[in-house]
């Protein structure tokens, strides 16, 4: 892999290091600031792990900080040390932390950029990017072999994490994500707390919550370029009594659609100004490419997983939306 030997040169000098993730953290995101973050800390640099928004960790992310790295945004101190950012296309998906991007590199310090997103636009000093990588954990993981690091149970179980959601459970998969995921079990990841405790873990309410959102879901079997549509609305007030975690899983069920070759997800988002505002999960079953409808709305991401915000109705959202996805690329 191109940069690998740089980048990993650059980590092992690096005595004082900011790890951020981007907005919204998912396990990828998290997972892999959290893994290599322990490694730099056990090699005895200080470290952090921040992302912008929001401020406190995911409740079902926080069993991955074992070593208590990660650090509220607003009290993320101003370092004289390596910036890295992680599953990061653009500096704006660091949310309120993306000035920091600048201001290390005007500072004449390194920005270590570690990504999978086709769209990763190069902000940094160093990257290691690559779209055709499942998870950014993997290029992590890619990164600690060629420092040599001992991958410990938590560095595994961190990856591990990343790894099985950004393949949606290893249904994207090739042989070598297998084999990468051969070591962290052989470090002593147990899978299916992992998986329970980051994916299947839900309070009751959130029951009731899918049964209120899920009937007024609707299928359009012509839309997406015919290869249907299925989408539901998440509004504030559906939303009130479950948590982001909640919400999030909602597109994980309209996915599992057969007559949707695209499924997307509304879910309001907390207003600031008089229109109402819109976070959407966009997901292909391989027929079209949603990053290119997301890009479209100003959002990104992978060509079966995007996302984007959006401002106006449910109807005016959804209007942009099917726009965007009937002129999507093909697979
Ligand atoms: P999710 O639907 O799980 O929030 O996001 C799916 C994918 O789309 C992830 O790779 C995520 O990084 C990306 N994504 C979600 N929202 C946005 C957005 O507003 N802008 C960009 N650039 N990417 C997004
Ligand atoms: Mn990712």
């Amino acid at each position: 892999m191109p940069n690998l030997k740089e980048a990993a040169a650059l980590l092992a000098r690096a005595t004082d290091v900011t790890l951020l993730g981007h907005v919204r953290p998912d396990a990828d995101a998290l997972g892999s600031a959290l893994a290599l973050g322990r490694a730099l800390r056990l090699r005895g640099a200080e470290v952090r792990v921040s992302v912008g928004e929001p401020e406190e960790m995911p409740e079902t992310l926080r069993s991955l900080d074992v070593g208590g790295l990660y650090v509220p945004a607003s009290e993320l101190p101003e370092s004289e040390g390596l910036l890295v950012a992680l599953d990061t296309p653009t500096p704006g998906r660091l949310g309120k932390l993306a000035p920091r991007v600048d201001a290390v590199r005007a500072a004449g310090r390194d920005v270590l950029v570690i990504d999978h997103h086709a769209s990763n636009v190069f902000y940094g000093t160093h990257h290691v990017v690559d779209d055709t990588a499942e998870a950014t954990a993997v290029l992590v993981f890619a990164l600690l072999e060629e420092l040599g690091t001992e991958i410990d149970e938590p560095i595994a179980r961190c990856l591990y994490a990343g790894l099985v959601t950004d393949t949606s459970g290893f249904r994207r998969a090739r042989p070598s994500t297998h084999q990468m995921a051969a070591k962290l079990l052989e470090a002593g990841v147990d899978p299916d707390k992992v998986v329970r405790e980051i994916v299947d873990d839900h309070p009751f309410a959130w029951l009731p919550m899918l049964s209120d959102v899920l009937v007024g879901a609707r299928l359009e079997p012509d839309e997406a370029r015919g290869f249907g549509l299925a989408h539901a609305v998440v509004t504030l007030d559906a939303a009130r009594s479950v948590r982001a975690e909640e919400v999030e899983a909602v597109v994980d069920v309209v996915r599992s659609v057969r007559e949707a070759g695209v499924a997307v997800v509304l879910k309001e988002a907390a207003p600031i100004g008089p229109r109402r505002r819109w976070t959407v999960s966009l997901r292909s079953a391989g027929g079209v490419d949603v990053s290119a409808a997301a890009g479209e709305l100003g959002g990104g991401g992978h060509r079966q997983a995007a996302g984007c915000t959006a401002e106006g109705t449910a109807d005016e959202v959804l209007g942009k939306i099917r726009e965007a996805l009937s002129r999507a690329p093909l697979l």
